[in-house]
């Protein structure tokens, strides 16, 4: 099933696979109940996986869209926790390689790279706020030479670990995206609390958190960009971590497709094993089927964003329909495994359970539909 890679490209999976399986394999039981461990972050860390999207001049990996795309995908495999863990940690990074400047990059991108600050945070999301981000209600006010930050942020990965905190807050009256300006906040900043961690349904080794803002003093030059171009550098951000939720799902979908394969050979009824049965050999080809066509339009996507060229259609179709499928896929392998399928003991339950959130985050479905249907409406290319 796999599309193929450069000889740079493979080498590149093959470290993740061997990494994912002897490094992280040895945490998942420990996942299902508790959060990454630390030692796991710093071992990630100094394997370079927090800045693989960072270019080699700023000390990161350099990797190119697609070979970040398959390391994301073999982690996955093993531990989706794991993969978020690290995807969101990259996307900070990359922006932060983007849009920082020479002093934002030595003080932040290099305590990423060099992992003094474990992950990285995107705190965009709030409680009036999800699908409609550009609502939102935290404030930055000027006074002189900084600004003061309040508001409350929700649903924040990594925040248990994060470092460096990449915070959307308003600096202006003017309502919606224009208004919006985007701060590095520090973990130790005065007035930043980490509220609680959310138990969710499935990745539960990943640490997501409430943050409160409460009269945050916030250095003038710890605003990316402009005043006003916040919700821009946002976005863009998004377009590449939505690569990588779509990956994400790819790699967990491709381990359930894997367990059912396996199962199927194995268990038998009606006098027969599973496989002989033709329509369980119809879920599996269009198991199959499904992740072949989410990997093509993630290597669009990837080779799209390599070119510089525009890519936000191409990531959206791709989160779009690889964790659609991929959230399809896990809920068949569930149905394959029949009643076991529902029992712990077996892991076609837990890849459901962690494939679910990659249709609600970084964009719902519905929201990847509305940024696909805006782009073909205004008359882009088809
Ligand atoms: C585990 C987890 C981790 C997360 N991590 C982060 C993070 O690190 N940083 C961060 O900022 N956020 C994060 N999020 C937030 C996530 O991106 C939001 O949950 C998501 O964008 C949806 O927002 P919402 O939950 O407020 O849903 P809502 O916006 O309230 O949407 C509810 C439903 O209405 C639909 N809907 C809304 N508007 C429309 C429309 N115009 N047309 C059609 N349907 C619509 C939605 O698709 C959805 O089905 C995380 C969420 C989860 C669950």
């Amino acid at each position: 099933m796999r599309i193929s890679l450069s000889d740079e490209q493979q080498q590149f999976q093959d470290w993740a696979k061997k990494f994912a399986e002897s490094c992280v394999k040895p945490h998942v039981e420990r996942h299902q109940t508790e959060r990454i461990q630390p030692e796991l972050l710093k071992e990630l860390s100094s394997q370079g996986w927090m800045a693989l999207t960072v270019p080699e001049t700023e000390g990161g990996g350099g990797l190119d869209p697609l070979s970040f795309s398959v390391c994301i995908r073999e982690l996955s495999r093993v531990c989706a926790s794991t993969a978020i863990t690290v995807a969101v940690t990259n996307m900070i990074a990359e922006t932060l390689a983007r849009d920082g400047t020479a002093a934002q990059k030595k003080k932040f991108l290099s305590s990423i790279v060099s992992g003094s600050s474990l992950t990285a945070s995107f705190c965009l999301t709030e409680n009036s706020s999800g699908s409609d981000a550009a609502a939102l209600r935290t404030r930055a006010e000027k006074k002189s030479r900084h600004y003061v930050l309040n508001g409350e942020k929700i649903y924040v990965t990594n925040g248990a670990y994060s470092g460096v905190f990449l915070v959307m807050a308003r600096t202006s009256e003017t309502p919606g995206a224009q208004g919006i300006s985007a701060f590095i906040v520090e973990r130790d900043q005065k007035g930043l609390h980490l509220g609680k961690e959310e138990d969710k349904m499935g990745l539960t080794a990943s640490s997501t958190i409430q943050l409160s803002l409460d009269q945050v003093e916030v250095p003038e030059e710890n605003r990316l960009l402009e005043e006003g171009e916040g919700f821009k550098i946002a976005m863009r951000s998004l377009d590449s971590g939505r690569i990588s939720v779509a990956s994400q799902s790819l790699g967990t979908a491709e381990a359930a497709l894997a367990a059912g394969l396996r199962y199927v050979k194995e268990r038998e009824q009606f006098g027969k094993t599973l496989s002989e049965f033709q329509a369980i050999q119809w879920k599996l080809a269009n198991a199959a089927t499904e992740l072949s066509a989410a990997e093509l339009l993630i290597a669009k996507a990837c080779d799209l964003k390599r070119k510089g060229r525009s890519y936000t259609r191409a990531a959206s179709m791709a989160k779009l329909f690889a964790t659609e499928s991929a959230t399809r896929v896990c809920n068949e392998m569930i149905q394959i495994f029949g009643g076991y399928g529902y029992i712990k003991e077996y892991p076609v339950e837990r890849f459901y359970r962690d494939v679910r959130v990659t249709k609600l985050y970084e964009g719902t479905s519905e929201i990847q539909r509305l940024v696909i249907a805006k782009d073909l409406l205004k008359g882009a290319e088809l």
